[in-house]
């Protein structure tokens, strides 16, 4: 008898290891085996969750056996392991993991010890699995017809209940009797009850109910946008647009009209927001607008709650998918439009784990499934502004706001030469002026990175590298300040050397001392702040917020959370403290976050029906960020940055990826990278590509959490070429286990 041919798997594991894994699928599993369901594998010693893939070609050697399948339905398809392939590709990850972050958090089983103690009283370590989430199920009781048992009291009240409606679930029956578990028990023990074990899901907006409204008549620039993206739909192929809108320009109403149009198609759509923009408000504009299901996908779910509305998806019982980054990855089916709104902000891109940016996948997505992508920001990314520019994005503009409302008047407050006032008096006598008129004020401030930078104190000359036009960060070992891009470095000088007068002195002060200093300046005034600190906790931002629009407060002082995804009425006076602060940061997109940065802060005054002021007080008042930012300019912005950005060679003239490398001994992670730059430049001589490469340098970050960091900055003409490099670099390096790798393509913040 000949033996038959075993059945070979191929098998992605959620580990830090290339490659898959190849295992043979035991006869009694063979007819449940399929691609896109988890199994559970011995590895090493332990058992792990995998995800298989296929089949695969017998080969020599001696294969370990699937220990169990542990999903009954697939849980994702072949055309989303296709893009999980891609994901891995790109951003050079093991596809284990990205299939890993790419299913909902917590549905893994693996193998954990506990210490347990032997018969003969020695202690042994006892494998156990742990982890797989549960689906959620309630009980229903339904009355048996014809029983005979006779209960009483409570009991016959009950019974008599379920044979008046029918049905109830535990849940209903013990809202409306009390504790009544005895009793339902001995129901179904007098054959009187029966009951069924119905999934539920755990709801996170439960049944709240909105009112219908109605598409609105569009104005003449949202009607010419909706036009094109309707055609495009109607094609059914690959269609990306950049949808460049000041806010309140509509383009959410845009967005709503065109999801319309694709739900008429039977296709459904995708909406990313940056998490601090996903607010109840926005999801109401949704749910009142469509009747169909909706999932909205946020942090603050639990677990639980994001494994159902997961679950809800992949059964197609929602056509629109609303939340942040992860929702990228949401299981919709015949995705015809995918809306990334707020497009330039650096929160779609992940900063541990899979380096993705949704925005960029977005774009991947959509191509795959033959989709409208549209980017929407009031401040495009410079680099997003140019692929329209180049025809590869297709430009849409909203030039005007809706409801006309005034510009708010704005003033740069020059600080140079003041010693570093926290206040300039200009900016003192508008807050008294807004107080005594009643009027709300906000006070922004940058308080962005960590970094401390030279400044010379009567030009506001800020030292930069010469090479890379990034600033210098003081490096207190080296006692130097360092370009952590190219490892440029000098001491501080004494005299400006632009000037060559004024003294040199480090800026980048601590902020937390403003509220107290605002307190001082106006003792009548009701000051309340807004940051990390105050938010902390469930509701802690919504609170700051009531005070803000109840009116019990004058003054809010706030860092980057109050520029983003908020209307305050009642404000008519914004300060910008500090917006020299993200200026100088060592990145070289500083001016672009500036220009952003300020753009959404000047948007925050006026609101209401007041006219509102805005003073920005800087060192820099004659920078392009500033002056185009205050002047609402932002193709003027756009020519300046984007030369820069080709004098220097960075994005879009470039792609960009950095390698860290980090351990806790300071000398390992250096000899590392020492190494990967010397075996980068091998490959790169031997197959001839056109690649930069900086560094080893110490990382602006230099030590986190205990441990030392390293990094190589790679820049490519040609993203091929960058890619090839990096490509045959992972498969050429080792390095010992003490040292952390991490690759980051496309990285948006480099320290
Ligand atoms: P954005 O998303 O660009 O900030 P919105 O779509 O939120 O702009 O529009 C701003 C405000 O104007 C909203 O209150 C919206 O309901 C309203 N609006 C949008 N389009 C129109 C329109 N065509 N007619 C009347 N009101 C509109
Ligand atoms: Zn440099």
């Amino acid at each position: 008898m000949q033996t038959p041919t075993p059945h070979i798997v191929e098998v992605a594991i959620p580990l830090p290891l290339e490659g898959s894994f190849h295992y043979v699928m035991p006869a009694h599993l063979s007819p449940l085996s399929l691609p896109g369901k988890r199994v559970l594998v011995p590895f090493g010693r332990r058992k792990v969750t995998g995800y298989l893939l296929g089949d695969a070609e017998p080969a020599a050697g001696e294969l370990r056996e699937i220990l169990d399948i542990l999903d009954e339905e697939p849980l994702f398809t072949p055309a989303e392991l296709e893009f999980y392939r891609w994901i891995a590709g790109y951003y050079l990850h093991p596809l284990g993991e990205v299939i890993k972050m790419a299913l909902p958090a917590g549905i893994n089983v693996v193998s954990r010890y506990r210490c347990e103690t032997a018969e003969d009283g020695t202690p042994v370590l006892r494998e156990f699995l742990a982890g797989g989430k549960r689906v959620r199920t309630e009980r229903i009781f339904a009355p048996v017809d014809g029983a005979e048992g006779r209960p009483r009291g409570k009991g016959l009240e009950i019974l008599e209940y379920l044979r008046e409606i029918g049905e109830c679930s535990a849940a209903e029956l013990r809202k409306r009797f009390g504790n009544c578990a005895p009793q339902l028990q001995r129901l179904v023990a007098l054959d009187c009850a029966r009951f069924t074990e119905r999934e539920v899901y755990r709801d996170p907006f439960r049944a709240q109910s909105y009112e219908h409204d109605a598409p609105l008549a569009l104005n003449q620039s949202q009607a010419a946008a909706f036009e094109r993206l309707k055609e495009a739909l109607s094609c059914g192929v690959f269609s990306p647009f950049l949808l460049h809108g000041v806010t309140g320009s509509g383009k959410t109403e845009v967005y709503l009209q065109t999801i319309s149009e694709a739900l008429r198609a039977g296709r459904s759509a995708l909406v990313l927001v940056p998490e601090i923009a996903l607010t109840p408000q926005l999801v109401g504009r949704f749910k009142r607008r469509f009747d169909c299901g909706i999932a909205v996908l946020h942090s603050g779910l639990s677990d639980g709650e994001r494994y159902d509305e997961w679950r809800r998806i992949r059964r197609g019982e929602a056509s629109i998918v609303i939340g942040a980054r992860s929702a990228l990855f949401a299981p919709l089916e015949r995705v015809g439009v995918i809306v990334v709104d707020e497009e330039h902000e650096g929160s779609y891109k992940q900063s541990e784990g899979v380096r993705y940016n949704a925005r960029d996948l977005a774009l991947v997505r959509g191509k795959f499934a033959q989709a409208v992508v549209i980017l929407g920001s009031a401040t495009p990314l410079v680099t997003s502004y140019h692929a329209a520019m180049n025809g590869r994005l297709q430009y849409l503009h909203l030039p005007e706001r809706v409801r006309e409302l005034p510009m708010p008047e704005t003033v740069m407050l020059d600080a140079r030469g003041q010693k570093g006032e926290t206040f300039l008096k200009p900016l003192v006598d508008a807050m008294w002026e807004n107080l005594d008129a009643g009027g709300q004020t906000l006070l922004f401030l940058n308080r962005r990175g960590f970094a401390t930078y030279l400044v010379c104190e009567s030009c506001g000359h800020v030292l930069r590298c010469p090479n890379c036009a990034v600033t210098l960060t003081y490096h207190r070992i080296k006692g130097r300040h360092v370009c952590h891009y190219c490892d440029y470095s000098i001491v501080a000088p004494a005299v400006c050397p632009h000037c060559k007068e004024g003294a040199i002195t480090l800026l980048g002060r601590g902020t937390e001392r403003v509220e107290e200093q605002v307190q001082q300046l106006l003792p009548e005034a009701r000051v309340s702040r807004m940051d990390r600190d105050t938010t902390k906790g469930k509701g802690g931002h919504a609170r700051v917020l009531k005070e803000l629009e109840d009116g019990s407060v004058d003054i809010l002082i706030g860092t980057q959370m109050i520029a983003k995804g908020h209307d305050f009425p009642g404000v008519t006076l914004v300060g910008v403290l500090s917006a020299d602060a993200s200026l100088n940061l060592p990145d070289f997109r500083s001016a672009e976050r500036t220009f952003q940065l300020v753009t959404q802060v000047m948007g925050r005054a006026g609101r209401g029906d007041k006219p509102g002021r805005v003073l920005v007080q800087t060192l820099a008042p004659e920078h392009y960020a500033l002056t185009y930012a205050v002047a609402h300019d932002y193709e003027g912005f756009y020519r300046e940055e984007i030369a820069f950005r080709e004098d220097v060679g960075y994005p879009p003239f470039a792609h960009l990826a950095s390698l860290t490398f980090s351990s806790v001994a300071a000398g390992q992670g250096e000899a590392s990278s020492e190494e990967a730059a010397l075996l980068l430049g091998k490959i790169k001589r031997e197959c001839r590509l056109r690649v930069e490469i900086l560094g080893p340098v110490t990382a602006p970050l230099g030590k986190v959490r205990g441990r030392f960091r390293w990094q190589i900055l790679l820049k490519g003409r040609e993203r091929a070429e960058l890619h090839r490099l990096l490509r045959h670099f992972r498969t050429g390096f080792s390095h010992p286990s003490t040292v952390r790798l991490t690759v980051d393509v496309d990285p948006v913040e480099m320290l």
